[in-house]
């Protein structure tokens, strides 16, 4: 059997692709590509010349299905995506499940992630997180996710486009009040990496600004509800009643 590799390419810098993801895209026998006219240009130029067939949102289905096939058959596949982790935000569920499913081995080559690389940098809690990846785009349903995830505890990891960043930002400050700590994470290893943070209304003031902060690609982290202090005063005064029982 052949067996689905799953790669991780760069998310801006290309010094980022390391080794490991250009020899296993060299010696597979095919590329799935989400687009094979962006990921192109980037395998040449690191003189990968493995076939490329495109695997995208509306070919999954059955381009997963005629993988399967050629894996069993003993094929080699690595899967890419624009940029990035494949699967986070990005097509290869199907084709990866698929795979699973027909008892074949996939492996990964693990590499840049937006949302991993944001909150690396972010400095908000990152015990426990949540990924909500887009927001829906449409106003209504988008402040609509936004009201749901108020009083999550964990922190928020959201992934936007340039055109929309401003108008969420401020749905944010609706949902989650001016005060909540917040990080824009812009264009990571880029030319213009630009790391923003403080309140939601902080953030929003200076993208506001400032027009080239809503240039590029983004990565939005918001920080968890904060306990709230009823429940801080609660705990307080268990453990002053626990300590008044053993002191002398
Ligand atoms: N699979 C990718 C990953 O591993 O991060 C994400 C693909 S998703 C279609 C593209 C989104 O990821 C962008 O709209 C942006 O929110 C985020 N993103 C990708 N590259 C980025 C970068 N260099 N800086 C900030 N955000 C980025």
């Amino acid at each position: 059997h052949g067996r689905l590799w799953v790669v991780a390419t760069p998310i801006g810098n290309l010094d980022d692709f390391s080794p490991r993801a250009q020899e296993t895209l060299k010696k597979v026998d095919v590329i799935a590509a989400e687009d094979t006219r962006h990921s192109g240009p980037l395998l040449a130029r690191f003189g990968i010349g493995t076939r490329l067939v495109a695997l995208h949102e509306h070919n999954e289905r059955d381009e997963a299905e005629r993988l399967v096939q050629r894996m069993r058959e003993g094929v080699d596949v690595a899967l890419i995506s624009d940029a990035g982790t494949p699967l986070i935000s990005d097509p290869g569920f199907r084709l990866v499940r698929a795979a699973r499913a027909a008892g074949l081995t996939v492996s990964v080559v693990p590499g840049p992630c937006a949302a991993v690389a944001a909150l690396s940098v972010a400095g908000l809690p990152s015990d426990r997180f949540v990924f909500e990846g887009f927001l829906p785009a449409k106003s209504g349903a988008r402040r609509e996710r936004l009201s749901t995830l108020a009083d999550e505890p964990r922190t928020l990891v959201f992934y936007e486009s340039s055109h929309r960043v401003r108008e969420c930002l401020e749905d944010m400050v609706q949902a989650f009040g001016a005060e909540r700590p917040a990080v824009l994470a812009r264009e990571l290893t880029k030319l213009f990496e630009t790391v923003l943070d403080g309140t939601l209304a902080d953030v929003v003031a200076r993208v506001a600004a400032d027009p080239n902060q809503e240039r590029g690609e983004f990565v939005l982290i918001v920080a968890g509800r904060p306990e709230d202090e009823d429940a801080r005063l609660a705990e307080g005064r268990r453990v002053f009643a626990l300590l008044r029982e053993e002191l002398p």
